[in-house]
């Protein structure tokens, strides 16, 4: 018994030590993997930094800054 449990397909989890997709919680590396659901706001958002600026220069536009 190697004590994984094994989800259904539907159920992708990525490692969070490898990045490998797997559909065990356990990755062969030795991580644990969680769901692959990506974060709905991340700090390291590359398209954060750009909606901040537009929308600055939206309100810059309209007399607001
Ligand atoms: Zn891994």
């Amino acid at each position: 018994m190697h004590g994984l449990r094994i989800n259904m397909a539907k159920h992708i989890l990525k490692c969070q030590e490898c990045g490998a997709y797997t559909l065990t919680e356990q990755c062969k590396c030795g991580g644990v993997a969680v769901p692959a659901k990506p974060p709905k706001y991340s700090p390291e958002d590359p398209y954060g930094d750009y909606r901040r600026r537009a929308k600055e220069e939206y309100w810059r536009s309209i007399g607001l800054l």
